[in-house]
């Protein structure tokens, strides 16, 4: 069962030459710290979120975070969520990524999974 983040949760936290904050770089997703973080929290949360919140039971694909880089935080387990492909494309299908996650979130787009989980089938 996906839970919040617990506390023994135990994130990596990246060094100071790893570049976290290009947009469009993918060099943080191949960083190690990113995968192990990404590990880590997905190692605690195999199931989709979105999916065990609507009741269906789907091994996650990846680790998103709630509020997009550059502006989410990159390691705060608060800002991660354990999802399926399928759940990942929605999500960045409403985050309107053509220009980036800032317009949505500047409009107000949720920041929160609990309201994330509303607004996704
Ligand atoms: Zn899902």
């Amino acid at each position: 069962m996906p839970n919040l983040p617990k506390e023994t949760f135990k994130p990596t936290y990246a060094p100071a030459s790893v570049n976290t904050r290009a947009t469009g770089d993918q060099s943080f997703y191949n960083s190690p710290v990113w995968r192990n973080t990404s590990k880590a929290y997905r190692d605690e949360n195999p199931l989709c979120e979105n999916c065990f919140d609507k009741g269906r039971l789907t091994d996650a694909a990846l680790v998103d975070h709630i509020i997009p880089l550059p502006i989410g935080d990159q390691f705060s387990p608060r800002n991660l969520m354990s999802l399926c492909h399928a759940c990942h494309n929605q999500k960045s299908g409403k985050e309107g990524h053509a220009d980036g996650p800032l317009i949505a979130y500047n409009a107000g787009f949720p920041v929160n999974r609990l309201e994330i989980f509303k607004i996704l089938r």
